[in-house]
């Protein structure tokens, strides 16, 4: 099966590729990972990417798309992928749509996962972390500590990331729609967009994101 995985900052992406791709036996291919692997192995595409974000500059579309080729070119790809966080823009979809072609193959579906807006600043402006610990995570309201502002597992400080309070959540809401969202109607037009909820447990949403793929490959 050959996905792409769409959805706002918040839905909880990241978790479901990795879980959706290890359930459907399909590798699991995040743009954090081919720019983490291009750079540690030095490739071009990888040492030119570098160049920009050592600039603090945007990498252009052209880079991006050139590791997700060479990376959709592996051969563990034969069966099947499931993109995650690639292709972000309309000129990347293009790309994809055209690399796909030359290769004879297309996708067989597009997984929206959908969270109210409202829901997404509420998950993440409320998010809280570890000084300490990076893997000690809490939630004002979800999932909160004994003590404000001190972690329950090894009395941190907890505080909140600059990239998740509330301004900088609708930022990242703004460019999700104005970059991402065009291409949901893109593959719209060529009937491949299925909607899912991504509220729930993690494993609730997992399955609601198979029934859905299987309901498609059903026809
Ligand atoms: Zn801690």
């Amino acid at each position: 099966m050959r996905i792409v995985l769409v959805g706002p900052p918040g839905a909880g992406k990241g978790t479901q590729a990795h879980v959706l791709a290890k359930t459907l036996s399909i590798p699991h291919i995040s743009t954090g990972d081919l720019f983490r692997a291009n750079i540690s192995q030095s490739t071009p595409l990888g040492l030119e990417a570098k160049g920009y974000m050592d600039k603090g500059q945007l990498v252009p579309d052209e880079v991006t798309i050139g590791m997700a080729k060479d990376r959709l070119l592996q051969p563990d790809t034969a069966q099947g992928f499931l993109l995650d966080g690639f292709p972000r823009n309309l000129a990347q979809a293009k790309a994809l749509d055209e690399h796909l072609a030359a290769e004879g193959i297309t996708l067989d579906g597009v997984l929206d996962l959908e969270v109210p807006e409202d829901e997404v600043v509420k998950r993440i402006a409320g998010r809280r972390l570890c000084r300490n610990n990076g893997a000690h995570v809490y939630h004002v309201d979800y999932n909160p500590p004994a003590v404000a502002g001190v972690c329950d597992e090894c009395g941190g400080e907890l505080y909140q990331r600059s990239d998740d309070t509330e301004d900088a959540v609708r930022t990242r809401l703004e460019v999700y729609h104005t970059e991402t969202e065009p291409i949901i109607e893109y593959y719209a037009q060529q009937n491949l967009v299925t909607t899912i909820s991504a509220l729930g447990k993690v494993d609730e949403v997992t399955q609601r994101a198979v029934d859905a793929l299987q309901a498609r490959a059903a026809g």
